[in-house]
C-alpha cells in the first residue's frame, strides 16, 4: 500500500533557513542521513513504500522565520519539514547536558568524562516528550516512525504508550557499550532508556556487538531475555537487527573531475613532489583518537628516520560542539601536540604535520582522499566511521591504503585495511611504515576487496535492509493481533 506516510525523526532538521532582507530561503544541508534517504527514494522511486515523507527535529533557527518562509512557500522537495522549537535554555540542558556530556562519552568508554546529573536527565525526558506531543500531533493510522540516535531513546516508548499501532523503528548511530558500562547510568534512566527504545518494532545497530551488547543491557536491567534477537514486551514482539551503514559509494567513485578539483589536485601534487601523503580527518572529539594518533605519527618518525622528508601528515581537524570544556581542552592539546612534533622534527625544508583547524568543502574532502598514499584513521571508539569508507571508495585507481582502528564499526567490513590499535603508538608506527612500503600489487588487491564490499553494501541498501525488516515485523504484528 502506497497509502503509508513515513516520519523521520532526528534531532536536528536537515536543512538551513536563511534570511537575507525579507526573503528567507530554505536549503537542504547534505548531511550522511538525508542523502542516504534521498538516494534511496530516487533509486526506488516507483517501488518505495511511502506515499509521504515527513521529517520532524528540532529547529536552530527562530520561530517567527519559520513563520515567514511557510507563509509564502509550500512543501519541501524530497521531505515536508516539520520544525520543533525547543527554548534554548532546555535544548542546551538536554544537547549539552545529557546527550553530550553522559551518553556520548559514556557510550563511547569514556566513564571519567562522563558527568551524572538529574537535572540534564529531566530536560532530557523533557524534550523527548516535546518531539512526543509533536509526532503525536501529525500521527494517523497506518504510518510508519523512523527514529534517529541516542538524543532520542525515550521516544519509541512514549510514541508507543499512546499509538499502539503504529510501526516504529530506531537506529542507534553511535556504540551501544557492554553492560558493566551502561551499568553506570543511575537505575532510573537506565530503565527509562531501556523501556523508551522497547517502545519499537526494530531496533537497528551497526554491529553484532552492539547488539548484543544492547540484549544484555536488556536482561540485566528489566529481567527480560531474548530468543533469536527477538524480545516479547508488552504484548508485542521487539527485534533488535544488524545493519551496518554504508555510504553513497558512486558519488565517491565517480567523482568527477570538475575544473576545481583538477586545478586542486595537481596544486597539491606539485606542492608536495616526492612526498608521501598521509591523511586524517575528523570532528574535534575525544573519541577519535587524534592525541594518540599524532603520538603514533611521532613514533614513526622516531623508528624510522629514513622516512624524515619523504612524508607529510595532512591533519584535518573538524570544529564541533565547541561548548563543552573536555572539546577545547582537547584541542588545545592536539595543536600543542602538533606544535611539539613540528618543533622537534622540521628542517628549513620540510615540516612533517600539516594542521587545519576548519570544515572542508566536499571537493576539497574529494581531493584529499585522492591524492593521499594512506589514510590513517585510528578512533579510540567510533560507531561506525564513514571517513574510512568514503576513502577507500574514492580510490579509482585501486591504490592507496587505510590504516583503521579495530575499534571502529567499520573494521568489521573492512579487514583488508590494516587494523591496529590506536592506544599502541608502536603499533601505529609500524602499520604507517608497512603501509608506506606496500607495493602496488597488494594495495590493489585489498583496495578492490574493500571496493566490492562497499559498492554493494552501500546506504541504499541500508535504508532498504532496515525498511524490509520493519515492514516484515509490523506485517508480523498485525497478523497476531
Ligand atoms: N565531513 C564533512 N565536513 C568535513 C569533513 C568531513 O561533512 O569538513 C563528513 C565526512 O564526509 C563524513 C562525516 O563528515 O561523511 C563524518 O562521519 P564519521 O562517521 O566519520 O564521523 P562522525 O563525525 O559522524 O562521528
Amino acid at each position: 500500500d502506497k497509502t503509508s506516510r513515513l516520519l523521520i525523526i532526528s534531532n536536528r532538521l536537515p536543512i538551513q533557513l536563511t534570511e537575507r532582507g525579507s526573503k528567507v530561503s530554505m536549503r537542504e544541508s547534505d548531511g550522511g542521513l538525508v542523502s542516504a534517504l534521498k538516494s534511496y527514494f530516487d533509486k526506488t522511486a516507483t517501488s518505495n513504500l511511502f506515499s509521504e515523507k515527513i521529517w520532524i527535529g528540532s529547529a536552530d533557527f527562530p520561530e517567527e522565520r519559520w513563520t515567514r518562509y511557510k507563509a509564502k512557500n509550500t512543501g519541501g522537495a524530497t521531505f515536508e519539514i516539520e520544525p520543533l522549537f525547543v527554548p534554548a535554555k532546555e535544548y542546551n540542558h538536554y544537547y549539552n547536558g545529557f546527550c553530550n556530556a553522559t551518553l556520548w562519552p559514556l557510550f563511547h568508554y569514556f566513564p571519567s568524562y562522563t558527568e551524572y546529573s538529574d537535572d540534564t536527565f529531566k530536560s532530557y525526558e523533557e524534550v523527548n516528550e516535546l518531539f512526543s506531543e509533536k509526532i503525536l500531533s501529525i500521527l494517523k493510522p497506518g504510518d510508519t516512525v523512523w527514529i534517529h540516535d541516542y538524543q532520542l531513546m525515550l521516544l519509541p516508548g512514549m510514541i508507543r504508550e499512546k499509538r499502539p499501532d503504529v510501526s516504529i523503528g530506531f537506529f542507534l548511530h553511535i556504540p551501544f557499550p557492554s553492560y558493566e558500562i551502561f551499568r553506570l547510568l543511575h537505575n532510573r534512566w537506565k530503565e527509562r532508556i531501556i523501556h523508551g527504545l522497547l517502545g519499537a518494532d526494530l531496533i537497528g545497530f551497526h554491529t553484532h556487538e552492539y547488539v548484543q551488547h544492547f540484549l544484555d543491557s536488556v536482561q540485566r536491567t528489566i529481567g527480560l531475555t531474548h530468543k533469536f534477537r527477538q524480545l516479547n514486551w508488552q504484548g508485542r514482539k521487539v527485534k533488535a537487527n544488524i545493519f551496518p551503514l554504508g555510504i553513497d559509494y558512486e558519488k565517491f567513485h565517480d567523482m568527477p573531475d570538475t575544473p576545481e578539483v583538477k586545478e586542486e589536485k595537481k596544486a597539491i601534487i606539485d606542492k608536495f613532489g616526492q612526498l608521501k601523503v598521509i591523511f586524517s580527518v575528523d570532528r574535534l572529539d575525544y573519541t577519535k583518537g587524534i592525541t594518540h594518533r599524532l603520538s603514533g605519527f611521532e613514533r614513526f618518525l622516531e623508528l624510522y628516520p629514513a622516512w624524515r622528508e619523504k612524508v607529510i601528515f595532512i591533519l584535518v581537524v573538524v570544529p564541533s560542539r565547541q561548548i563543552i570544556s573536555k572539546y577545547n581542552e582537547r584541542r588545545k592539546m592536539i595543536e600543542e601536540q602538533v606544535s611539539r612534533i613540528n618543533g622537534r622534527y622540521s628542517t628549513l625544508q620540510w615540516q612533517p604535520i600539516l594542521y587545519r583547524y576548519n570544515t572542508l568543502k566536499f571537493w576539497e574532502l574529494n581531493v584529499m582522499y585522492q591524492v593521499a598514499h594512506a589514510a590513517l584513521i585510528t578512533p579510540l571508539r567510533d560507531g561506525m566511521n564513514l571517513v574510512a569508507k568514503e576513502f577507500a571508495a574514492s580510490r579509482k585507481q585501486q591504490d592507496g591504503v587505510l590504516i583503521l582502528s579495530e575499534l571502529a564499526g567499520a573494521a568489521h567490513e573492512m579487514t583488508e585495511a590494516i587494523l591496529v590499535n590506536p592506544t599502541d603508538k608502536n603499533e601505529v608506527a609500524h602499520a604507517i611504515s608497512h603501509a608506506l612500503g606496500m607495493d602496488h600489487g597488494e594495495q590493489r588487491e585489498r583496495m578492490i576487496e574493500l571496493q566490492k564490499r562497499l559498492k554493494k553494501q552501500n546506504v541504499v541498501n541500508w535504508v532498504a535492509s532496515f525498511f524490509d525488516d520493519l515492514d516484515a515485523i509490523t506485517k508480523a504484528q498485525r497478523n497476531a493481533v
